[in-house]
């Protein structure tokens, strides 16, 4: 069949969850058989978000071939298990180079470079890239931002255009917003009638309103948004707020969102998406009793999305595990020896999390060291894992100064230390190891055990390695190093296995974790604190 197109956009608001819309509506057409991807354009001039501060931006994604991404990009992994790539992000800034670059060249024979048609081009070039390989029915492109900004004008100029050629190729599911004014007791649509007026001040007809609210919107209301904004009565659909974003897609579709979409769009309605595993891992979520408690120790504390796909891979596995889990926080730079009891004794594993950077690393050491003398199931992710490599060389070799030469150039016991190619390299923006590396595991290692195979396949965003100069001291001291690349030599795995879970990852495993498919380090790791658990509560 022919490639259709779906355009999201968002009004009223930003963070009504665009992202969740798209990957749900993408997950049931996924379950219906259908090819599809999903890309985000994001209306900034960076040209990656990996240069990007998490207090801006959240977590930085990283595909498989290596791009630094949005995080919805993992989002739509989560939600499709499709694998994303660098075709999936686009930037402004990626927009304007690639039309600037061609500028130099010559490409555009002594015309006036101007947004429209030539950025605008550029932007329909890449809507159209990922359906032009003939890979996809269905591809779903969500424009960041919202309605109205200055940003996303020739984004959704693109837009227009596209509709108007593809036709019933083309469809425009717009979300917005219905506020609850708690004092009139009343939900209030004209926040949703402005932002449609706008799209079509814009040329844009939406086919499609998702109404996000905090209340259920009774049928009458909807029918009076469908009225006044030209949709289909049928056609407004409403995404009430739910405790978990995974039962939105299962909420869509009670309301046909599958259905209107391909309707519209001329593709025969066949049947039912099979959403029995989806479904089966929603009952596990509503069975689950018990509790288990994760610690995060990290410095982005108070950002809930600096961290999000370590927050949805220990979702995973603990609802597959049949618990809910209940993530705490724990700020690196006010952990220390003398409270390390109170902030960290009632977890029943711990995380040691990614970062860059001085600021808050102490902390990592101090739980570490605390995480080993009380034999709590500890995960050390990238710099988290380059902590325990340092820690472990600190205070069980005894190099009171090992460090990574990202702390310390000048540590005579670089245990992390800078690989020879990252050397030369000045500029920041995606030039870091960058995507999937293989890694050969020990097939006595915990890892190996936990992933059923000594092949795996994992995510890095790093330019600090473990040197390797060290490898034997600490392997001796009984730190091992059970995971490598076999290309390069390059340690990606340790392990203590005198503790009970005592790992270390260099690549970031919470990349790759769907509702379909969770990660097995995770399900491990979640699997050692439940046992964990049992075994304080045996005690007691
Ligand atoms: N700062 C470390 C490095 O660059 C770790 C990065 C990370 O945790 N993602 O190697």
């Amino acid at each position: 069949m022919d490639t259709r197109y779906i355009f999201v956009t968002g009004g009223v608001v930003s963070s009504l969850g665009k992202g969740i819309i798209s990957a749900s509506l993408a997950c049931l057409l996924k379950a219906r058989g259908f090819r599809v991807t999903i890309q985000k354009f994001d209306p900034y001039i960076n040209i990656d978000p990996g240069t990007l501060n998490p207090y801006e931006h959240g977590e930085c994604y990283v595909t498989d071939d290596g791009h630094e991404a949005d995080l919805d990009l993992g989002h739509y992994e989560r939600f499709t298990n499709i694998r994303t790539s660098r075709a999936n992000n686009v930037t402004t800034g990626r927009i304007y180079q690639s039309v600037i670059d061609k500028e130099r060249h010559g490409d555009y024979l002594g015309k006036t470079v101007q947004i429209v048609p030539h950025i605008t081009d550029e932007i329909k070039r890449n809507v159209r890239a990922l359906g032009s390989t003939g890979r996809f029915d269905f591809v779903i492109t969500e424009i960041g931002g919202t309605v109205g900004d200055i940003e996303s004008l020739p984004f959704l100029e693109a837009v227009r255009q596209l509709r108007w050629e593809m036709g019933q190729n083309a469809l425009c599911v717009h979300l917005t917003y219905v506020p609850y004014i708690a004092a009139a007791k009343e939900l209030k649509t004209k926040p949703t009638q402005h932002s449609v007026k706008q799209l079509q001040e814009l040329g844009i007809q939406a086919d499609v309103l998702v109404l996000r609210t905090e209340k259920h919107i009774e049928q009458d209301m909807r029918s009076k948004i469908a009225r006044f904004c030209n949709v289909a009565p049928d056609a407004v659909v409403q995404s009430v707020d739910v405790d978990s974003i995974y039962r939105v897609p299962m909420k869509m579709h009670e309301q046909h969102l599958d259905e209107i979409v391909m309707r519209k769009m001329g593709v025969p309605v066949e049947g039912e998406p099979h959403m029995a595993p989806w479904t089966a891992f929603l009952s596990k979520l509503d069975s689950a009793e018990e509790t288990i408690n994760i610690g995060l120790v990290g410095k982005y504390v108070e950002l809930q999305d600096a961290y999000k796909s370590i927050n949805e891979s220990l979702f995973h596995a603990a609802t597959y595990a049949d618990h809910k889990v209940k993530v705490r926080y724990i700020h690196s730079e006010k952990l220390r020896e003398s409270n390390a009891d109170g902030l960290l004794g009632d977890m029943d594993g711990i995380i040691i999390a990614p970062g860059f950077g001085q600021r808050g690393i102490d902390g990592k050491f101090v739980a570490l060291k605390w995480c080993r003398e009380h034999d709590v199931p500890t995960f050390g992710i990238c710099l988290g894992m380059q902590c325990m490599v340092i820690e472990y060389a600190r205070d069980v070799l005894g190099l009171e100064d090992a460090n990574s030469t990202e702390m310390d150039p000048t540590t005579r016991h670089n245990v992390i230390d800078l690989m020879e190619e990252q050397k030369s390299i000045t500029n920041m923006g995606g030039t870091m190891r960058l995507g999937a590396y293989e890694c050969r595991l020990r097939p006595d290692s915990l890892a190996a055990k936990a992933y059923g195979t000594t092949e795996i396949n994992e995510r890095h965003r790093h330019r600090f390695e473990f040197n390797s100069a060290f490898r034997d001291r600490l392997e001796a001291a009984g730190m091992q190093c059970v995971g490598t690349n076999p290309a390069t030599g390059l340690v990606e795995v340790v392990e203590v296995p005198a503790l009970r879970w005592y790992v270390g990852t260099q690549y970031h495993p919470e990349y790759s974790s769907t509702v379909l498919s969770p990660s097995p380090i995770f399900t491990s790791f979640m699997k050692a604190a439940i046992d964990y658990k049992h075994e304080k509560e045996n005690k007691k």
